[in-house]
């Protein structure tokens, strides 16, 4: 017998019909005589539409209120979910946020999980009875309702292993596990049995949208064993999904890479002909960070003349003010030629953390893409990431040829 957090997102919830299914499966995983704690979001769509009204009342809605009102999506499913698996004969109960005492700070809309009392919950199942949480909801210590930030669902799931000390957190979704690349993109991409948290980390950061990368970051600090399954396999035809493991567990020789993942949503800035001093990166970047917009990727080259270029990428929705920020305080100020811009380019990473014993592959990664006139206009490396940023236009071809030159269409030995 083992304790199994379940967690289903908003289109596994999208429909009554849908909503008997989750029911059926979560009696499936019963009967083999588990326990269950079934963590739910709102029914798709169902969360947009109440920010929506809200802002439709209030341009600025209050915090406080908004999570009253957005809390209540999950409200819904959750009994929802009781009653379907009390028709099938179960012992089923639901809890919101605060019912459980999911604890949090008062940020309201992105409030952080402080502590979960698991008693009730622990009770519940010590008795056979199913247990269902509200995701993305808890209370502060005054007792204000709070939200988690969107998508929070995936992080309550991953808490609640971690606070019940689970001995799996399974994330159900609208595919059925992480694949080396998005297969939209290359069909032969293939689904991974298993990949580890720091890789499920960058391709989370990346954008892989599978998962929330807070909820991948809960599981890497509290070691939750994940899965990412489908629930849209019929009974019986239904696979493991992908384990997220932790590298010292896993036993098996690591593939060199494990996915080639990409971000469209990134825009490049360029400050020309800066004098080549100390002092200048910050004033440069001190001013976007003050405007609080992300960095991602930064050079600077070689000077030369005294003067150098400095380049940076911000999320392609902050362009226009980081542009608007360099032409109007940072370029007088110090004395830059021109500030440059460029919204069509995109970000492609090979993941891997084979990459720590294989010198090469960075070398490889140029070299294909070389070989198919695919220019590189800005390069950036971690342990186990290599990314290169690249006009737009080459998407598609760069993911391609990078995915078969790794093998990452070839079933591993
Ligand atoms: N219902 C919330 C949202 O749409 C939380 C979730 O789905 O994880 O963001
Ligand atoms: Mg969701």
């Amino acid at each position: 017998m083992a304790l199994i957090v379940q967690k289903y997102g908003g289109t596994s919830m999208g429909s009554p019909d849908r909503i008997r299914n989750v029911a059926k499966r979560v009696a499936r995983w019963k009967a083999q005589g588990h326990q269950l704690v079934v963590v739910v979001s709102a029914m798709s769509g169902e969360t947009n539409r109440l920010i929506a009204l809200a802002k439709d009342v209030s341009p600025q809605p209050d915090g406080r209120e908004l999570d009253v009102m957005i809390s209540t999506g999950e409200q819904v499913t959750i009994a929802l979910l009781a009653m379907a698996l009390m028709d099938l004969g179960l012992k089923a109960k639901s809890y919101t946020g605060s019912q459980v005492k999911v604890l949090t700070d008062s940020t309201f809309t992105k409030a952080r999980i402080l502590d979960i009392d698991g008693d009730n919950i622990r009770r519940d199942l010590d008795a056979g009875t199913v247990v269902i949480v509200a995701g993305f909801q808890g209370v502060d210590a005054d007792g204000n309702i709070t939200t988690l930030g969107r998508g929070g669902s995936d992080t309550s799931g991953v808490a609640l292993a971690a606070a019940l000390k689970a001995d799996e957190c399974q994330i159900y979704t609208d595919v059925d596990g992480v694949y080396t690349t998005d297969p939209r993109i290359v069909p032969e991409a293939r689904k991974l049995d298993s990949i580890t948290f720091e890789e499920m980390l960058e391709m989370a950061s990346l954008g892989s949208k599978v998962l929330q990368i807070r909820s991948v970051e809960f599981a890497g600090k509290y070691k939750v064993k994940l899965r990412v399954l489908s629930s849209f396999e019929e009974e019986g035809k239904e696979t493991m999904g992908t384990l997220i493991t932790f590298e010292e567990d896993s036993k098996m020789e690591q593939a060199i890479i494990s996915g080639i993942a990409f971000n469209r949503d990134e825009a490049k800035l360029t400050v020309l002909g800066v004098p080549d001093r100390p002092g200048i990166a910050y004033q440069i970047l001190g001013a976007i960070a003050e405007a609080n917009i992300d960095v991602d990727m930064i050079i600077q080259n070689v000077g030369h003349d005294g003067t150098t270029d400095f380049s940076f990428t911000v999320p392609r929705g902050e362009f226009d003010r980081a542009k608007k920020i360099l032409d109007e305080q940072v370029s007088p100020h110090v004395g830059a030629r021109a500030v440059e811009g460029d919204k069509h380019i995109c970000k492609v990473s090979a993941v891997g953390v084979g990459m720590r014993s294989h010198p090469g592959v960075a070398s490889k990664m140029f070299r294909v893409l070389a070989e198919e006139g695919i220019n590189i206009q800005m390069i950036s490396t971690s342990e186990i990431k290599i990314s290169v940023v690249v006009d737009e236009k080459y998407l598609e071809l760069a993911v391609r040829v990078l995915h078969k030159a790794f093998d990452l269409d070839q079933a591993a030995a």
